[in-house]
């Protein structure tokens, strides 16, 4: 059994923090978590980002074997405690167990896929071009390219997914793949969590003795502590997700350094699900109760949750939508992250009161922190004139907008923000009204999908967990699936180099086996 310490794990030893410490609360019931989490300050900061720094060197240098069996090692450190995860993150979080049974398997299971990732090594993007000195008029020089990792990259750990987007979540593991040391920055909400799963992580290190600035996991203000951490010199990336207030400040710190990072933030995103009126011709009962799972599921905590449904007017619309509301109606709610989540979705659904019209609302769940789903409705006209009926609110809560033809659905999408998601029902008799909207919201989204719902986001070779502005800061990157490493790499090209001094993807021999693209060709 992990015995908490309340401090933070600086590249493998325990640092207590010179700041007063702060509890968790677990939201079911408002009791302080113990122990409280003592906050580090800026000078000891520096020692995890100095270590991450030292470790870079060894660490980006890994043999592949070696690499991506410590990846190995660290999802099996953390299915050995699977059960004190599980213990420890229902009472912070207030997530039922079985959420967090998936979630750890789902943590552990995105390790396992980044150690396939480090062992295939299409990542590291090998290309030869071999010289061609008898080309005229001018000979070819043999020029090779290759990835490599960024140097140390900071986490923050999100609130809504303790394990799979917190300590060794789809940011860390891809650093880390990547060859990139990692400083994690703790979320107050889950700070045990963040201790037990941070001393799995530090056991793989040891075990496989790497360097153990390889990984360091902090707890401190983010206000303080992680702007520090973000303008640090060392750190050389950024992952995030989180508020768009949070993300959006990160940004901003980022690109204020004498030398800007990237940082790839995920913050909002209303998910919007377009119901054609092919789909109205099925169950109306099954479309409604898949709309009303995915919305209040997780209480409604995803970042994926369909947060805007348009609906046809007319009968069956209306018959869909009443169907909607008596199953939101009979609902109870579930808890919420923390006071402070619930809170902000109070506040938000009762902005959304003043704009748009309540249509179903659940009863109270249990303890302080568990208001009833909420769902409100608004014409099209309505949606689209104001800009308060765009914005996401954090939990159980979704606006149905009704229009009345196919052909408005294009120049409403075109008004949306960036979407990580864009959810089409339909049937084959809507395909001509599709073929139009597609256009629109491909420039929209990261991932489209038909027929299912938004929430449950596969981890694979081919997932976009991405999308525009403000779904995430930086368009071109996925957070989940195996694409997220290439945040983390940059390209560098070699011009000439003799063959002893070329990397080992690069060589003639080709020692590690990657797949390469030589004069063009796989
Ligand atoms: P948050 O307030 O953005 O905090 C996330 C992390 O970033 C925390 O560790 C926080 O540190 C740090 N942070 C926040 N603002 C910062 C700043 N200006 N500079 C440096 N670090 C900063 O997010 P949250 O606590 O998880 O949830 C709050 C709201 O975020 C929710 O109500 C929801 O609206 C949104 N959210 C969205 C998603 C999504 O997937 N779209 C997921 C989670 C949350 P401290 O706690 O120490 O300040």
């Amino acid at each position: 059994m992990t015995e908490l310490t309340g401090h933070s794990l600086i590249a493998g030893r325990t640092v207590a923090g010179t700041g007063a410490p702060i509890h968790a609360i677990a939201p079911a019931t408002g009791e302080q978590l113990e122990p409280g989490y003592s906050q580090i300050d800026v000078d000891q900061l520096r020692e995890a980002t100095a270590a991450a720094e030292e470790a870079f060197a060894s660490f980006s240098t890994l043999d592949p074997e070696t690499h991506a069996s410590f990846l190995d090692s660290v999802a099996d450190e953390i299915e050995a405690v699977r059960d004190e995860i599980i213990d420890r993150a229902t009472r912070e979080t207030g997530l039922p167990v079985a959420r967090l049974t998936g979630e750890v398997a789902r943590t552990s299971g995105q390790l396992r896929m980044f150690a396939g990732v480090v062992r295939t090594g299409l990542f590291r993007g090998a290309r030869v071009d071999p010289a061609q000195p008898e080309r005229t008029p001018l000979p070819r020089l043999d020029i090779r390219q290759r990835k490599v990792p960024l140097g140390p990259v900071a986490v923050f750990g999100a609130s809504n997914f303790p394990l799979a987007f917190s300590t060794a979540g789809g940011d860390t593991a891809s650093a880390l793949a990547a060859g990139c040391p990692v400083v994690f920055k703790a979320h107050s909400s889950h700070p045990g969590t963040s201790e037990i799963v941070a001393g799995a992580i530090t056991r793989a290190v040891a075990k496989y003795e790497l360097h153990p600035g390889v990984f360091s996991a902090i707890y401190g203000p983010g206000r303080t502590v992680g702007q520090a951490l973000v303008t640090d010199p060392a750190i050389q990336a950024v992952g995030f997700t989180g508020s768009r207030s949070g993300g959006i400040s990160l940004v901003q710190a980022a690109q204020g350094r004498p030398v800007p990072i990237p940082v790839y933030a995920e913050m909002s995103s209303v998910n919007p699900v377009f119901i054609f009126p092919g789909a109205l011709e099925g169950d109306l009962a099954a479309l409604a109760s898949g709309y009303v799972t995915s919305a209040t599921g997780s209480s409604g905590q995803l970042c994926t949750q369909p947060g805007t449904v348009f609906v046809p007017a007319g009968e069956k619309g209306d018959a869909f939508v009443a169907a909607v509301v008596e199953q939101i109606n009979a609902s109870i709610g579930q808890t919420m992250l923390s006071p402070s989540i619930a809170g902000a979705w109070r506040e938000g659904a009762a902005t959304r009161d003043e704009n748009a019209d309540v249509l179903a609302r659940g009863s109270e769940g249990e303890g302080p922190n568990a208001p009833g789903p909420v769902i409100h409705d608004a014409s099209l006209e309505r949606f689209v004139s104001n800009a308060v009926l765009h914005e996401e609110i954090f939990g159980a809560a979704s606006l149905i907008v009704r229009y009345d033809d196919v052909s408005e659905l294009p120049a409403a999408a075109a008004r949306l923000e960036g979407q990580l998601t864009a959810t089409l029902q339909m049937a084959d008799s809507d395909i001509d009204a599709v073929r139009e909207l597609l256009p629109v919201i491909e420039r929209k989204a990261g991932r489209i999908l038909a027929n299912g719902w938004p929430t449950g986001v596969e981890v694979g070779h081919a997932m976009v967990h991405g999308g525009p502005f403000p779904a995430t800061s930086d368009v071109r990157s996925t957070s989940v699936g195996s694409l997220a490493i290439e945040r983390f790499l940059r390209p560098v090209a070699y011009q000439n180099l003799p063959e002893a001094l070329l990397p080992e993807p690069l060589k003639d021999a080709n020692p590690w086996g990657v797949p390469r693209l030589v004069d063009g060709q796989f």
